[in-house]
C-alpha cells in the first residue's frame, strides 16, 4: 500500500512538472513582410487603417524599438536572417538577385531551417525565397522540406532588363521544386500563402515545426483581395496591411486550432523599410517609416530598422517592451538555443543569443557593441549605443566628407549632426567602423574583408 502510494505521489510530480514546464522547445513561426515600414502597423502608430491582430500580438508578447535588419533592400536581408550572419559575411550585400543571376545563397551556409531540421522539427518555406531561383539554391536544398512560393520578387516576371538584354518569364510558383502555377494574380497572394501555412501548421501541430512565412506584399505592385480592396481610409496600401493583418490572426487561429498556441515562438518583421513617395506621386501606395528618416535603399533609420514583435505566450511577458538593439541576425542563434541545437562553430555568426531581451528579462542589455549599416557592399554608418555615425553616403559623390553623428535617443529622426561637439564619440565609432571594414569589407574604402565568405555560384 505504502508502495502504491510513493508510486502515485512520484507520478503526480512527474505529470505536474510536465504541466508546469511545458514543452522547452518551441515551434518557431517567422512572419516576414517585405518593404513593410517602421510606421506601416497599429504597434508602430499607423493610421488609417487597423491592424487588430498585430495589436493583440504586441500585446500579449514584446515588441522591440530599436529592432534591425543588416539591409535596406530584400535579398541581403533574407541572407542576413536565415543565416544569423551580415549580408557581407554571406557574400550577398550587392543588389539584389535578378531572374538572369547566376548566383544564389551559398549551398554551404548553414540555415535556420538546417539547424532546425537537425533537431527534429517539420519545416516549410512559403512565399518569397529571393536568395536564388535555380535548384541548387532554393529552400528545398536549404533546410525547408516544403516550399510553395515565387522565387523572387512579385515585380520580376515578364520583365525586361535592357542592360542584360534579358527578359523574364511570367512570375513563376514553385512547390518544392516543380513549376507549377504562372503569372498569378497578385490580388490573392496573401490569401494564397496564408492558406498554405495555415495547412502547414494543421498537418504539422503533432511535431515541433518551422514555418517561414515571407509574405509578398507590400512590395509593389501591392494588390489585396476583394474581400479587402476598398476597405480602408487610406487607399490600396491600406488594404493590403489590414490584409496582412488579417493572415496573422489566420495563423494565430491555426495555432490555437492546433493546441500548440502557447508552445509556439511567433516573430513578427519586414525585410526592409518602406517605399516611401509623395501621395500624389504613388497614389495611396507609399508605405510609412513613422518618426525615421529616409525608406527603402537608404541606410537612414527609417531603411533598416522595422516593427519587431514576437509571441510566446508560454516564456514571453505579455505588454512587454524592449529599447535595446536588436537584429534579425540574433534570431537564428537564439532560436536555435531554444531548440537544443548548436550554431556552426567552424564560422563566424554575427548574431547573438538574445533570449534574456526577449523573456524581458530585467536589466537585459543589447549582447552589440556595434551594428553596422552597409548598402551594397559599402559601409555608410554605424551605431554603438545611443550613437549612430554616418561614414559615407551616396549623395556625398565618393568625395571626402567629414562624417555625421546622430543621437538616436534624443533624435531618432537623424535631424541634427552632432559630430562637432562629440570628437571623443566620433573617435570611438571610427575604430569600431575600421573594425568592420578589416573584418567584412568595405567597397567605399576599396576594402575587401577577411573573413567574408563566397555566395554560391552554378
Ligand atoms: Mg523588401
Amino acid at each position: 500500500m505504502a508502495r502504491l502510494a510513493r508510486l502515485l505521489v512520484a507520478l503526480c510530480w512527474f505529470v505536474g512538472l510536465g504541466a508546469v514546464s511545458g514543452r522547452s522547445a518551441p515551434n518557431v513561426v517567422i512572419l516576414f513582410a517585405d518593404d513593410l515600414g517602421y510606421g506601416d502597423i497599429g504597434p508602430y502608430g499607423a493610421e488609417g487603417y487597423s491592424t487588430p491582430n498585430l495589436d493583440r500580438m504586441a500585446a500579449e508578447g514584446i515588441r522591440f524599438t530599436d529592432f534591425y535588419v543588416p539591409a535596406p533592400v530584400c535579398t541581403p536581408s533574407r541572407a542576413a536572417l536565415l543565416t544569423g550572419s551580415y549580408p557581407m559575411r554571406v557574400g550577398l550585400a550587392n543588389r539584389v538577385l535578378f531572374p538572369f543571376s547566376q548566383h544564389g545563397l551559398n549551398p554551404d551556409e548553414i540555415t535556420l531551417a538546417e539547424l532546425l531540421k537537425g533537431q527534429g522539427y517539420r519545416t516549410m518555406a512559403v512565399g518569397k525565397w529571393h536568395l536564388g531561383h535555380q535548384k541548387k539554391f532554393l529552400p528545398t536544398r536549404q533546410g525547408f522540406d516544403e516550399y510553395l512560393g515565387i522565387p523572387y520578387s512579385n515585380d520580376m516576371g515578364s520583365h525586361r532588363y535592357p542592360a542584360q538584354g534579358f527578359v523574364s518569364p511570367p512570375l513563376p510558383i514553385l512547390h518544392n521544386e516543380d513549376l507549377v502555377d504562372q503569372h498569378p494574380s497578385q490580388a490573392l497572394l496573401t490569401q494564397r500563402w496564408t492558406a498554405a501555412a495555415v495547412d502547414f501548421i494543421e498537418r504539422s501541430a503533432g511535431s515541433p515545426f518551422f514555418l517561414y512565412l515571407a509574405h509578398s506584399m507590400p512590395h509593389l505592385p501591392i494588390d489585396a483581395s476583394s474581400d479587402f480592396k476598398g476597405g480602408t481610409e487610406h487607399g490600396l496600401y491600406g488594404d493590403v496591411i489590414e490584409e496582412l493583418d488579417w493572415s496573422v490572426g489566420q495563423i494565430f487561429a491555426a495555432l490555437a486550432r492546433a493546441g500548440v498556441d502557447d508552445d509556439t515562438l511567433v516573430v513578427f518583421t519586414s525585410d526592409n523599410g518602406p517605399v516611401v513617395r509623395p501621395a500624389r506621386q504613388l497614389g495611396h501606395q507609399s508605405g510609412s517609416a513613422g518618426p525615421l528618416r529616409g525608406s527603402k535603399n537608404t541606410t537612414w533609420e527609417g531603411g533598416m530598422r522595422e516593427p519587431g514583435l514576437m509571441r510566446w505566450p508560454a516564456k514571453i511577458p505579455a505588454g512587454a517592451v524592449c529599447r535595446e538593439l536588436a537584429t534579425t541576425m540574433d534570431l537564428l542563434p537564439t532560436i536555435a538555443k531554444l531548440a537544443g541545437a548548436t550554431p556552426p562553430a567552424d564560422r563566424i555568426i554575427d548574431g547573438k543569443d538574445i533570449a534574456p531581451l526577449l523573456f524581458a528579462e530585467p536589466g537585459a542589455r543589447s549582447p552589440h557593441e556595434a551594428f553596422y549599416y552597409y548598402r551594397d557592399e559599402r559601409l555608410q554608418a554605424v551605431r554603438s549605443g545611443r550613437w549612430k555615425l554616418h561614414t559615407y553616403r551616396p549623395e556625398w559623390n565618393d568625395q571626402p566628407h567629414e562624417p555625421l553623428l546622430f543621437d538616436l535617443e534624443t533624435d531618432v529622426g537623424e535631424t541634427t549632426d552632432v559630430a562637432a561637439k562629440n570628437p571623443e564619440v566620433v573617435a570611438r565609432l571610427q575604430v569600431l567602423a575600421d573594425k568592420a571594414r578589416a573584418d567584412l569589407g568595405d567597397a567605399a574604402r576599396g576594402r575587401r574583408g577577411q573573413n567574408a565568405r563566397p555566395p554560391g555560384r552554378l
